[in-house]
């Protein structure tokens, strides 16, 4: 085990719930915690992980991840559009998305009239 470079009694465990900032925007990545001062310190490649997979979906350079809760409707499920989203991506209810699903992921696009 790898001793915390911050306060050099803790060691670093790895944890998979490391809270990464990034340009103001915060993801969830793995990396190690120490357990005595429980400085966070993501894994480098999970940083360069998550940078390309942005580049990737085009959401560079503002990624965004938020937790929602889906609520039920009818038979189906909901997903509310949050406000500074839909404000930000000009969407209103005459919007047509597509959705896109990427291994476990879902992606919401929508689709310009
Ligand atoms: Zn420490």
């Amino acid at each position: 085990m790898r001793k915390c470079p911050i306060c050099e009694r803790g060691e670093l465990v790895k944890a998979e719930d490391i809270i990464l900032e990034l340009d103001g925007y915060v993801f969830v990545v793995k990396g190690e915690r120490c357990n005595s001062c429980n400085e966070e310190i993501p894994m480098e490649e999970e940083t360069k992980r998550i940078v390309i997979a942005s580049k990737r979906l085009g959401i560079w350079p503002e990624p965004l991840k938020l937790y929602r809760q889906l609520s039920k409707s009818g038979n189906g499920l909901v997903f509310r559009i949050p406000a500074d989203i839909e404000k930000q991506l000009k969407l209103d209810d005459e919007t047509e998305i597509s959705i896109t699903k990427i291994g476990n992921k879902i992606v919401i696009s929508p689709e310009k009239a």
